[in-house]
């Protein structure tokens, strides 16, 4: 599927659930979000006809995502599933790894290899105020049974939010020296409920990379050009094992190369992070459309793609998206 400006859209970021078991700050508001009834959010069978039919016209990657994936009921057997589709060439999963520990295992024979992990401190306390209430100890277990399971890439990422996290960049990075993981810098994005709160707590990601450069010498990733890669910026330490990956939404747009469209899990098909007008295909799924109608939806949204995200970090540009990154899937 190629867009209006030669993109070809070959990966879909499927959010299967709104719940999440954290409350991250600028993710959440503190007294919780309105949820989608169960009735209103796609059934597994649901998205694997909409990612078998997204596969006929050219996905070749899927990441599933949330909320919290892990936390919806049957996800490995759903991955089990997906996996057998033919023409899918990758399933990637994104985590807070709170019950990763648990489920490493059945995820990886399930065929997920791929795992981004959502991480934003490695203090105890701050992990706990940031995710409101998160226990950093499990996370860390997640991660090194992952690590264990034989789960590559690891990826490891870090929201950068001025005046919290900022100060431990370099013990994030220093935890690519003697394993193979990708800790990421992401820009905080200026979005959602949290939006107001945001502004002011963005740090661009050049100023980290001069802060990580000034202790180690960073030099570019001979992984950098490979396709997986996604937007990352990637370096490594000199005799580092892992990456440093730093992916800069305001600082450094890469809405050039974006090749992406989203389902959230209340069955919308999504453009573009940043974009509201989404394609509704849950109830065409219940009326009884076919495939190829299902094809023309998919079509619809590719065309619907923006040449560039318009978020910037004035308040005049600040995004005041309807729906929130729980439903959509960060
Ligand atoms: N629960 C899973 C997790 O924690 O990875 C998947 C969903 S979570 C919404 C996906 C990612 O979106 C997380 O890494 C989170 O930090 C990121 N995110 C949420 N709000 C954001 C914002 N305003 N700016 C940047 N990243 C954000």
């Amino acid at each position: 599927m190629i867009d209006g400006y030669n993109r070809d859209i070959s990966y879909l970021r499927v959010s299967i659930t709104d719940r999440c078991n954290l409350r991250c700050q600028y993710c959440v508001p503190k007294e919780g979000l309105s949820r989608v009834g169960h009735d209103d959010i796609l059934r597994y069978e649901e998205i694997i006809r909409i990612v078998m039919v997204a596969v006929k016209m050219g996905i070749r990657k899927v990441r599933i995502t949330g909320g919290e994936p892990l936390v919806r009921r049957g996800v490995v057997d759903f991955i089990a599933t997906l996996n057998l589709i033919d023409g899918l060439e990758d399933i990637s999963l994104t985590t807070n790894a709170v019950l990763l520990e648990e489920t490493a295992e059945r995820l990886y024979q399930a065929g997920v290899r791929r795992i981004n992990i959502s991480l934003d401190s490695l203090d105890p306390g701050k992990y706990k105020e940031i995710t409101r209430g998160g226990n950093l100890e499990a996370v860390l277990r997640g991660i090194q049974k992952a690590h264990e399971v034989g789960f590559q890439p690891i990826k490891i990422n870090v929201v950068t939010i001025q005046g919290f996290n900022d100060d431990e960049a370099l013990q994030f990075a220093e935890l690519t020296m003697d394993r193979p993981y990708q800790v990421r810098f992401i820009e905080l994005m200026p979005f959602g409920f949290a939006g107001m709160e945001s502004l002011g707590k963005h740090l661009p990601n050049d100023d980290l990379k001069e802060r990580i450069n000034r202790r180690y010498t960073l030099e570019i990733s001979p992984k950098a050009r490979s396709q997986n890669d996604g937007p990352a910026d990637l370096y490594r330490i000199r005799g580092g094992q892992g990456e440093i990956g730093f992916i800069s939404p305001l600082s450094h747009q890469f809405c050039s190369t974006c090749n992406r469209l989203r389902l959230t899990s209340s069955g919308r098909l999504r453009a573009c992070l940043l974009l509201d007008d989404e394609i509704d295909v849950l109830s065409p799924l219940r009326e009884g459309c076919t495939n190829q109608e299902l094809a023309g939806l998919l079509q619809l949204a590719v065309t619907k793609k923006p040449v560039t995200h318009d978020l910037n970090i004035e308040e005049r540009h600040m995004k005041k998206c309807l729906t929130e990154m729980t439903s959509i899937g960060g």
